[in-house]
Formats: structure tokens, C-alpha cells, sequence
């Protein structure tokens, strides 16, 4: 795989008896008693840390959990997530008492090849969400080389997501770093075609950067899920107690506009799945004109999902963001489960999932492994395919 700007994979870099920091990202849910609900993202850093392992690296992993707001917060130690990577790896892992400081000194320094630390919280410091030139020192004091493999806060310049990087002279993408870089990226070049975006979720205004970006680079716009509501009302339709972002009317209508101008098809429901709240033990289907008084969509109806997976079947691009109902309700989580397979069926395409719920609901629906890639990163995903630069993966640069 090549990487833009020159970033080097960790593969290619020398690590034999170094000390090596590796950005990971270990933002894990945890249990009332302390314990790890989710390893999800701990197993994801597992190829990054068993090849620095198996090439005698020392090395030394830093990561946030949760916001502590600069301070040292016992609720949010790192604790249960080292015991639970020291099963996985089967060895020991040695977690530093604070981020940086006298003691995290002496663990890093006396790490011998192949042996793991895990630096405490990093965001019991301040310096770190403020990228403080000083901590970002230290924390480079600690390596001589500095690995990237934390997708999900490439999007935030923090002292051990972007400031060390300056400071360590050989540096680089993790496993997980550069399989988001290099696939994401052909999301950004020459694709084949169609390029597809079906896009849902919640709000307009989460994602009109995204849809406008998009407008830029795909044929066809397949929108469903809250979102879809908005664009159904700027279309003149009486959504009754669908959720409905009243002040982003103009903004759907000119968005509508704009993609009929560039000739990108807009697929928006004919038919949802309605029920009188979200507790209603099932929907039904109606048309997009009888709305019944009283009701709200809650999911993509059975005409509109066959117009979908046509659209998702005749692709060769897709890129999909936001569920198409409140799939997490199994009686409204047809919609979704079914672009999910879609996806999953079509061989000759391209197929990115980006997103925290979409990423949920893909795994929900069993085909994760089924797709090309489903992106670890929520807002950083969405920021690269809007072509932003982001700050951990420009760090990384070498051109
Ligand atoms: P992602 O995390 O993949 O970017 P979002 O956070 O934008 O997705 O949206 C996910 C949320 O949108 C889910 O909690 C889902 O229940 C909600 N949602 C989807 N469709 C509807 C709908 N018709 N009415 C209310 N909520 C919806
Ligand atoms: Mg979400």
C-alpha cells in the first residue's frame, strides 16, 4: 500500500531494540466494577503491538479514556484496560502511575526488547488536549520512534496525537492507521462508478458538511433515517411527529438544489415505517403521503429499501454513513439491516462504512467482515472524506 505524503508504515521503519510510542486508541466502554464491556478497539491494535513485539521493539503505548478534563481521575484509569491487553497478549503489561513524570521515566527506561508499558491516562496532563510544547517533549523523550494507530483521534491535534511527532526522527502509521489512510484516501481519487453515498443518522446538521462534500464526488445520494425527514419536509410532505429540524429547511431545499444542478441523483423514501412513538412495540408502512396524524417515521418502508438496494447493487463505490432508522429497536431496524446486507452482497464494489452507529449497525447485522472496511473513526472518518486534512495523519508526513 502507498500512503500520501511519504507516511511509512511501521513495517518499513527500525524498531529492533528501540523504545517505540505507539498512539493507541483505547477509549473503551467500562463495566460499573471496572471492567472492560467492549475490547473491540483493544483487539484492533493487536497486529501494531505483536509485530513491534516479534521485532524486539520496547515499547510503549499511550491512549485517553473518556474526559478527565486534565486531571487525575481514578474512575478513569487505565487500569482494567492493561489487564485486559495483557491477556490478550498473554504477557505483562507495566501501567506507569501517571502519564509522564519520575515513575512513567523509570518503567519506559527499564522496558527490555519486547516488553510492553502503557503510559497512564494521557488526559490526567492538561498538555494534552491543549498540545502543550513541553509535554509533547517529554512524551518524545520517552521513544525514538513515534507510531500513529489511534484512527478515531486523527482528527484532533493533541500532544500525542500530532505536537511529539515533530520531535521523534522516525515516525509512522500503525496497522489500523494505514489500512483507514489507504482505503478512505481511494474514497478521495479516481473511483469506479457509480459512487454511491447512502447517508443517515440523526441530524441534517451533523452531516450537511459531509453531504456538501459529497455532492463534489459521487452519482447518487441515497438519504434515509432522521435526516431523510427534513428533506421529505423542504419537499412540501406532512411528516405529522417525525422528528423534523424546522430551521434546516432552507438548508435541505438548497442542498436539493444544488445536487439537481450537478446532476447527482437524490434518492429520498417514498414509503417508512411508522408507529405512534418510539416505545410502540411495531411500525407499519405507509406511503410518504399519508403520514397518519399522531405518527412518526422511524425507519425506511419495503418499496424504498428495494429502491436502495438496487442503487447499493448497481454501484461500484459506496460509502455509507448513518443508519436508515433507529436500528437500535429491532421492529425499526429493517431499513438499515438490509442496506447492510446489500452492501455486504456486492462483490464488484468498493464498500466503506464510516461512523460510531453505522459501524454498530453493520456489526449488528453480522457482515462487518463482509464489506471493505468499516472505519474505526466517528468524526474523523467523516472529516477525511470531506477531504480535511487532519492533524495525526499530517504529523505523520515525511513530503
Ligand atoms: P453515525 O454515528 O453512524 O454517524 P448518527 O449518530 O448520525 O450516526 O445517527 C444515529 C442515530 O440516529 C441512531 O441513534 C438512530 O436511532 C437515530 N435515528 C435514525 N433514524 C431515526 C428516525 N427516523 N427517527 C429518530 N431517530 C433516528
Ligand atoms: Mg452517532
Amino acid at each position: 500500500m502507498a500512503l500520501p505524503y511519504g507516511i511509512k508504515h511501521v513495517s518499513e521503519l527500525p524498531v529492533e531494540g528501540k523504545r517505540v510510542f505507539v498512539r493507541v486508541d483505547f477509549n473503551v466502554p467500562l463495566t460499573k466494577d471496572k471492567r472492560v464491556s467492549d475490547d473491540t478497539r483493544i483487539r484492533a491494535t493487536l497486529p501494531t503491538i505483536k509485530h513491534l513485539i516479534e521485532r524486539d521493539a520496547r515499547i510503549v503505548l499511550g491512549s485517553h479514556l473518556g474526559r478527565p478534563d486534565g486531571q487525575h481521575k481514578p474512575e478513569y484509569s487505565l487500569e482494567p484496560v492493561a489487564a485486559r491487553l495483557a491477556e490478550l497478549l498473554d504477557q505483562e503489561v507495566f501501567l506507569t502511575d501517571e502519564p509522564v513524570g519520575d515513575g512513567a521515566r523509570k518503567v519506559v527506561g527499564d522496558l527490555r526488547d519486547g516488553q510492553v508499558a502503557l503510559l497512564e491516562n494521557l488526559r490526567f496532563n492538561p498538555g494534552e488536549e491543549e498540545n502543550d510544547e513541553q509535554l509533547a517533549r517529554t512524551l518524545a523523550s520517552y521513544c525514538d520512534v513515534y507510531i500513529n494507530d489511534a484512527f478515531g483521534t486523527a482528527h484532533r491535534a493533541h500532544a500525542s496525537t500530532a505536537g511529539m511527532a515533530a520531535f521523534v526522527a522516525d515516525k509512522g502509521a500503525g496497522f489500523v492507521m494505514a489500512k483507514e489512510i489507504d482505503v478512505l484516501s481511494k474514497l478521495l481519487g479516481d473511483v469506479e462508478r457509480p459512487y454511491l453515498a447512502v447517508v443517515g443518522g440523526a441530524k441534517v446538521s451533523d452531516k450537511i458538511e459531509v453531504l456538501d462534500a459529497l455532492l463534489g464526488r459521487v452519482n447518487a445520494i441515497a438519504i434515509g433515517g432522521a435526516m431523510a425527514n427534513t428533506f421529505l419536509k423542504a419537499q412540501g410532505k406532512e411528516l405529522q411527529k417525525s422528528r423534523v429540524e424546522e430551521d434546516k429547511l432552507p438548508v435541505a431545499r438548497n442542498f436539493l438544489r444544488k445536487a439537481g444542478e450537478r446532476g447527482v441523483t437524490v434518492h429520498l423514501p417514498v414509503d417508512v415505517v411508522v408507529a405512534p412513538s418510539l416505545d410502540a412495540a411495531e411500525g407499519r408502512a405507509v406511503s410518504i403521503d399519508h403520514i397518519p396524524p399522531g405518527e412518526m417515521a422511524l425507519d425506511i418502508g419495503a418499496r424504498t429499501i428495494e429502491a436502495y438496494r438496487k442503487a447499493v447493487k448497481e454501484a461500484r463505490t459506496i460509502f455509507w454513513n448513518g443508519p436508515m432508522g433507529v436500528f437500535e429497536k429491532p421492529q425499526f431496524a429493517a431499513g438499515t439491516v438490509a442496506i447492510a446486507n446489500a452492501m455486504a452482497e456486492n462483490k464488484l464494489a468498493l464498500t466503506v462504512v464510516g461512523g460510531g452507529d453505522s459501524a454498530a449497525a453493520v456489526a449488528q447485522a453480522g457482515v462487518a467482515d463482509k464489506v471493505t472496511h468499516v472505519s474505526t473513526g466517528g468524526g474523523a472518518s467523516l472529516e477525511f472524506i470531506q477531504g480535511v486534512e487532519l492533524p495525526g495523519i499530517k504529523a505523520l508526513a515525511t513530503s
